[in-house]
């Protein structure tokens, strides 16, 4: 068998079938996902040290020769290896737990490295658990004596193992790994070799070779996401027909004079975009980004009225039932002076006549993505609240439409960070609401320090007398999991019974994920009707609660959030007309976490924190930025903005005379797959 980048690792000898299958589990199904199953850290054994000056404390690596081995079993029951190590400088004791084995492995006489860190073992200094390399003529200094890649491991797959399977293909196919990247680019951007690169991400010579080699990596990861980008914006443009719409001022002015309040700065601004967009013969693909209460919905409706305007119909699809209900009842309210016909379609009604000349605005759930009788029929189809953007089901209705596409409108409170939104949602064009309409009042929001954790109880305790607030106090999650713990449980117990003493006056509820469907629901009526003045809650229980009583929110261990997430459970309260507050509490003293978590002082808008959150936190850790379809990435970083944009650059300069990437296979296959929808899975 010749060996090649896309041999599937069963068929290396060396693996089998068992191995195979443990490797599945980390994502590596063929050679080259081996070679790009990098490091997430390494150790540096790259210093041999001469025994006598080895230092407690320290990670090192010694060469010597193996005087003696013995085991036995010390009094509290632990079973220890002991063995001898000279070098011309000194003897060395090492101690291994729990590895009778290394007695048959490991013999007197053997030479060769033994790396590990310098520690107590009872009254003696010795050299603790150290990986042992033979002296050998070819592969001495993989484990040993060098910088040391570690790898993200799985139960029978150690990271012993994938160095050896690492090297072993590095040095066989280290011709097969060709360079795809235009000399031009990699000298203006400074690159590294492709395969200099995958050699030294793993093999290192020093650490700084290791961060070029990711420079590198990450330069091809993030310009692979650009191409695909800007290839699929080329194809709508280039080979999708929409309906273009000749619009007059005076239909838009007529629209504004209708509504019952002035449309904000943003708001104007995003109108402006959608005319724009629908005035073009290619179908706008637009996602507005706003917060809950931003005023997204009367956006929609004035893209439903320019349609309208010009004998087309449209449809609006909400989540559920109930919000299907509330729009239709606001588009009624927004549309009373035009004579526009708008339908409800409750569950129970399956279709309704579509005639084409009879044009209206059709509301409903997202149920209705799969009613091709209506679907068929309409010039823009608006998406609400969509977790995913109306990605899949964009790709899926194009296809049903072979002639003309309708233009289609997805609107979302989730705080996608403007860079990743702007640059990755592939072909969608997007426009933040980042202010609110006037007259409502930002929810003030300090940043409680220990010292002062006394003073806001006082200070709450006031309120709730005064002004007949309710509380919600919210206890983070002990570790971050996607549910609860049973750690978790005790721990906000345990917050409940000391908040029963703080505010032993007043009427505290507890909810926690834990609890039973029944008993959540009795504990949120109960606030609902006042019976309780404090409401501590989990993270979790976040999204259902709507309490409009309810103005102060505290968030405990403020610094275990992201920014995004604190300004989702900061609208918790603000709900009413009352000045609403949030008190972060933090006994964090890292200068760091504190200026950030001070920014939700200031910013009042969730973009914008989740922007923040990239800067400060990777965008593994961004809201939303999983759950809602984007990219992950391996070995880069979306708070990179520098390698962003020089990839940015990089991207257009390859697609200016290959637009499809014809002359780079692996790029072309993508962009391919791209285009029939199977992205952004
Ligand atoms: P969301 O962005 O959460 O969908 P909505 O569209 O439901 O927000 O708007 C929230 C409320 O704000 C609605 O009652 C709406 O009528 C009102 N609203 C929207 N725009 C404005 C504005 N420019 N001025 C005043 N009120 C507005
Ligand atoms: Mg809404």
């Amino acid at each position: 068998m010749t060996l090649s980048l896309t041999t599937p690792i069963e068929a290396l000898s060396s693996v089998g079938k068992k191995r195979a299958e443990l490797l599945k589990r980390l994502g590596i199904h063929t050679v080259k996902d081996m070679l790009y199953h990098f490091p997430f850290r390494y150790e540096d054994y790259s210093l041999i040290t001469p025994i006598a000056e080895a230092q407690l404390g320290e990670t090192i690596t010694i060469y010597g020769t193996v005087l003696s081995m013995k085991f036995f079993v010390t009094k509290y029951g632990k079973k220890i290896i002991e063995g001898k190590v000279v070098d011309n400088t000194g003897i060395m004791t090492i101690i291994w737990f729990n590895q009778q084995y290394l007695l048959r492995v490991i013999r007197e006489g053997n030479k060769g490295n033994f790396s590990g860190t310098v520690s107590w073992f009872g009254k003696r200094i010795v050299l603790s658990n150290p990986t042992f390399e033979r002296e050998s003529s070819e592969n001495l200094n993989l484990h040993t004596g060098r910088i040391v890649p570690i790898y993200p491991e799985t139960e029978g797959i150690t990271s012993t193992w994938l160095r050896e399977k690492v090297y072993a293909l590095l040095t066989e196919l280290a011709d097969e790994i060709t360079d795809y990247l235009p000399e031009h680019i990699q000298s203006s951007y400074n690159l590294m070799t492709l395969s200099d690169a995958i050699q030294r991400v793993h093999f290192p010579k020093m650490l700084e070779d290791a961060k070029e080699a990711k420079r590198r990596l990450a330069f091809d990861e993030l310009l692979e996401l650009h191409v695909i980008s800007q290839a699929l914006r080329r194809q709508r443009e280039t080979s999708e027909k929409g309906i273009a719409l000749s619009i007059h001022h005076d239909d838009i002015d007529q629209f504004k004079h209708a509504l019952p309040f002035s449309l904000t700065p943003d708001q104007e601004r995003v109108i402006q975009d959608i005319s724009d967009d629908l005035s073009k013969n290619v179908p706008m693909n637009r996602l507005i980004i706003g917060d809950v209460g931003s005023g997204k919905t009367v956006i929609a409706a004035f893209a439903m009225y320019l349609l309208w305007k010009h004998r087309y119909s449209s449809v609006l699809m909400a989540p559920t039932q109930i919000l299907a209900e509330q729009h239709h009842k606001m588009l009624s309210s927004i549309f009373k002076s035009f004579d526009i016909k708008i339908d409800l379609i409750t569950g129970n009604t399956s279709t309704i006549d579509m005639f084409s000349d009879d044009h209206r605005i059709i509301v409903g759930t997202h149920a209705l993505l799969t009613n091709q009788d209506i679907l068929g029929n309409v010039g823009l189809i608006v998406i609400d609240e969509q977790h995913r953007f109306g990605v899949k089901q964009r790709t899926k209705l194009l296809k049903q439409h072979e002639t003309i596409v309708p233009h289609f409108l997805t609107m979302t409170a989730t705080p996608i960070p403007r860079t990743i939104a702007k640059t990755f949602l592939g072909n969608i064009d997007v426009s933040f609401l980042l202010s609110m309409p006037s007259g409502r009042k930002p929810i003030k929001t300090w940043l409680v320090p220990n010292e002062k954790r006394e003073n806001a109880y006082e200070w709450i305790k006031k309120q709730i007398k005064e002004t007949d607030s309710q509380v919600f106090i919210i206890c983070p999650l002990i570790e971050e999991s996607e549910s609860e713990t049973l750690a978790d449980v005790k721990a906000v117990k345990k917050e409940y019974e000391k908040l029963k003493t703080i505010f032993s006056e007043f009427s505290i509820g507890l909810l926690h994920g834990n609890m039973k469907p029944k008993e959540k629901t009795a504990v949120l009526t109960d606030m609902l009707q006042k019976k309780h003045h404090i409401l501590l809650a989990t993270p979790v229980v976040e999204v259902g609660i709507d309490i409009p009583n309810a103005t102060i929110i505290v968030i405990e261990t403020a610094e275990r959030f992201g920014l995004s997430q604190l300004h989702q459970l900061r609208g918790r309260v603000g709900r009413g007309q009352k000045q609403s507050y949030c008190l972060l509490f933090t006994e964090s003293q890292d200068e760091r976490a504190l200026k950030r978590l001070k920014a939700m002082e200031t910013i009042h808008n969730g973009p914008e924190l989740a922007d923040l959150d990239l800067l400060f936190r990777g965008a593994g850790d961004v809201f939303g930025v999983r759950q809602h379809g984007f990219p992950t990435l391996k070995i880069a970083s979306f708070g990179d903005t520098h390698l962003l944009e020089q990839t940015k650059r990089a991207a257009e300069d390859l697609m200016q005379n290959d637009p499809d990437c014809l002359t780079i296979p692996h790029l072309r296959e993508r962009i391919k797959k791209a285009i029939i929808g199977e992205i952004h899975d």
